[in-house]
């Protein structure tokens, strides 16, 4: 899931300088689960920006705010509330927002909060990075845990001499990924892999901007 931060309240109060109405787009996925996006998150938002003066529309959390096409047919409902407002103010990662810049054109757009990385919930509002879209994979080769990501050095034949008794060298609070892959190698009856160098990675493929188009499969005859 993409996790994602509220802007510090006065920093979205900045933000707005000098807009009069907003429209508060949530969404009811990742920005849910973060407690950035949710129905909650939006309520209090609202209050929030009532307090100061601000005249809020509307409310509206999209079931999916990076679905561009989708999103703007769920808002076709909420129409003369986004009509009403100088302005919307997403609360959503940041490609919810600029489903928002796609969908209203003319309209201004704001993002609430940070988007931070690709992350496992590993437990109730706990986010771990596990995985940082290197666009590929090599995990294979490392007994399932991503070097690239949760070594801080992100080496790909480790560990460095750093290593101290299965923590990381960077931060006694981070475990070495490379002690981690071992220990589970050795479970899994891998280790043998080990021996295998894992050749520098293709970093071409983790160039921005990307674009991603599932062809259709054609029909056999
Ligand atoms: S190697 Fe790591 S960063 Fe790359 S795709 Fe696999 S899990 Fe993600
Ligand atoms: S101690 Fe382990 S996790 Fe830390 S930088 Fe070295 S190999 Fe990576």
């Amino acid at each position: 899931m993409i996790v994602s931060k509220a802007k510090e309240r006065q920093d979205v109060i900045n933000m707005l300088e000098g807009v009069k109405s907003v429209f508060l787009l949530g969404c009811s996925e990742c920005a849910t689960l973060c407690g950035t996006g949710s129905p909650e998150a939006l309520a209090e938002m609202k209050e929030s920006l009532e307090s100061i003066g601000k005249k809020v529309t509307g409310t509206f959390v999209a079931k999916t705010g990076c679905q561009v096409l989708g999103t703007k047919v769920e808002l076709k409902a909420n129409k003369e509330e986004v009509d009403a407002a100088d302005a919307i103010l997403v609360m959503s990662c940041g490609a919810g927002t600029q489903s928002m810049v796609e969908v209203f054109k003319d309209k201004k757009v704001y993002p609430a909060n940070d988007t931070a990385f690709l992350g496992n919930m590993t437990r109730f509002q706990h986010f771990d990075e596990r995985c940082s879209m290197c666009g590929e994979c090599i995990i294979d080769k490392t007994g399932g845990i991503c070097p690239v990501t949760t070594c801080p050095k992100g080496i790909l034949n480790g560990p460095c001499g750093g290593t101290n008794n299965g923590f990381c060298e960077v931060s006694p609070d981070i475990e070495c990924a490379w002690a981690k892959i071992y220990a589970r190698m050795e479970r899994t009856g891998e280790l043998e892999k080990m021996r295998q160098i894992i050749p520098p990675k293709d970093y071409s493929k983790k160039l921005s901007p990307k674009v991603f188009v599932i062809e259709k499969k054609k029909e056999e005859k």
